[in-house]
């Protein structure tokens, strides 16, 4: 498969270079080719976008949502070639990627349906005779961009709310994920999305990104990515005045308390670990372990890592795959090595796969190093876990909220009372309790504190609030 640029409802190939996918999972074989684009595309697919603006933004909330009700239609028809072709292009397992597509098509859904929802308050006036009320109104052009580890389900949960709230669309998605992007434009244009809606440019961030940022006629961006990237884009944003919205990354605890449930505990903190190959800004990055039941949560974490089965992404009993690239490979491996040099404890998952015919990297758990350690305060977005110790629930939560991060976070335990002084003191923008942190559902507020989100939330209802603005209006008919 190769990628085309979709600009005005046009498929066009762009000549700035090309770069060959290969297939995490096993690297003699190439996934396809992806055409990377010059600022002079962005520019003409930011003109596109603010020519189709009018009569978008001109059609009832309705007709909006009958184009993301076909959308889904069409996702759902198509969702195997989709799952199996980013599983093949990122390295995500097939049987999670069957789960995004999924998600995918009950985000489209749950906002076609927000087309005919009531919005905007009437507001009483202070003379008589005079109708006040404020309603939503689109933004106008908005840029998306987005990352590769969540190729299908991240791009949806920005278009779909950007497109019911009336706004068109100029989409930069993440080098890795180009493929699934060029063919899920694809799916949403035979779907019947007016020319010039969504359109898809695709290229390299610092070229594709930053031209898109600093001179298209943009009026608001919605970024997910890391937080380096994150800070620059908010940066240029206030500079010009537009809306912004950045996700960012994450370093989320699971707190477990001596009174935990094991039986519930260990699969949600395998699975937040290393499903996605770690690969999740909301991926359980860091364990602390009430003293009392540190050695038992130990012996019960290295037992269930011998269930959990590194394998080819496309292998259906594969927990985990590939990280998704060569870089990411290096990033992960030097803090493997990191942990390997410093760490007093190590669990570490087994395989069968061949290594070596890929980007494999074997799940890990690390123990024993301080609480200033860059493995337990940077994010480092793989397989890769580490443990700390704490005394008691005070001691957890300091721990907890000791970094720069506040994506998510969750804790273990019997005890209610627990659980709620949890939920009100970790300074995350999601906390559970005896729930992985991964895992957020789509019709909920999703984002985070601190140096993870910037101040608005995707998903549910707060995304209607970001991809639109209030209009107060006054009548007077006396
Ligand atoms: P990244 O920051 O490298 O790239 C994200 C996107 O920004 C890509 O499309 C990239 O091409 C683009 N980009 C890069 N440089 C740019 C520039 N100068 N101007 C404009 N755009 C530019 O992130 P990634 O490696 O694709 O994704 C992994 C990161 O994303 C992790 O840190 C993870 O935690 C984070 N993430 C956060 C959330 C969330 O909701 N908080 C969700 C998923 C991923």
């Amino acid at each position: 498969m190769e990628t085309r640029n979709l600009i005005g409802g046009e498929y066009t190939t762009p000549k700035a270079g090309q770069v060959r996918i290969l297939n995490p999972s096993n690297i003699e074989e190439e996934v396809g080719v992806i055409h990377l684009s010059t600022a002079a595309d962005v520019l003409q697919a930011g003109e596109a976008a603010r020519r189709a603006l009018p009569s978008w933004a001109g059609t009832t909330g309705a007709a909006r949502g009958e184009v993301l009700y076909r959308m889904a239609q069409q996702l759902e028809s198509r969702a195997d070639e989709i799952a199996t072709l980013a599983s093949s292009e990122m390295g995500k397992p097939i049987s999670e990627m069957r789960g995004e597509v999924t998600r995918g098509i009950h985000l489209l859904r749950y906002y076609a349906g927000e087309g005919v929802r009531a919005i905007g308050d009437v507001i009483p006036a202070s003379a008589t005779q005079v109708l006040q009320y404020s309603k939503r109104v689109p933004l106008g052009v908005v840029g998306l961009i987005t990352p590769w580890n969540f190729p299908v389900a991240i791009p949806i949960w920005k278009i779909a709310p950007a497109l019911i709230c009336g706004n068109t669309i100029l989409w930069k998605p993440a080098e890795v994920a180009s493929l699934t992007a060029a063919r899920l434009a694809e799916v949403f244009q035979d779907a019947g999305l007016p020319a010039g809606v969504l359109n898809l440019v695709v290229g390299k961030g610092r070229d594709v990104g930053d031209a898109m940022l600093q001179q298209v006629e943009l009026d608001a961006v919605s970024f997910t990515g890391s937080t380096a990237i994150g800070r620059h884009v908010a940066g240029v944003c206030a500079k010009r005045n537009i809306k912004y919205q950045t996700e960012m990354g994450g370093k989320n605890a699971a707190v477990v308390l001596s009174d935990a449930d094991l039986a519930v505990t260990v699969p949600a903190i395998l699975s937040g670990a290393f499903r996605s190959a770690g690969q999740k800004c909301t991926a359980t990055s860091r364990i602390i372990v009430e003293s009392a039941i540190y050695d038992e949560l130990v012996d019960a974490l290295r037992q269930g890592l011998s269930t959990v089965k590194l394998g080819h992404a496309l292998d259906p009993a594969s927990y985990l795959g590939p990280v998704a690239s060569q870089s990411q490979y290096e990033t992960v491996r030097s803090y493997v090595k990191l942990a390997h040099d410093d760490a007093q404890m190590l669990l570490s998952g087994e395989t069968d796969v061949n290594e070596a015919s890929g980007y494999y990297v074997r799940p890990l758990i690390a123990g024993g190093v301080g609480v200033d350690h860059p493995l337990i305060q940077e994010e480092i977005f793989g397989p890769v876990a580490t443990l700390l110790r704490a005394q008691d629930l005070d001691e957890a939560i300091a721990l907890c909220n000791q970094t720069i991060y506040g994506l998510s976070a969750s804790v273990f335990t019997r005890d209610v009372r627990h659980g709620l002084r949890f939920l009100d003191e970790a300074e995350a923008g999601m906390v559970r309790v005896n729930l992985e942190t991964a895992g957020v559902e789509y019709q909920a507020p999703f984002g985070g504190m601190k140096l993870s989100s910037s101040h608005t939330r995707e998903q549910g209802q707060a995304a209607l609030d970001f991809y639109s603005q209030l209009k107060t209006c006054a009548v007077y008919y006396g």
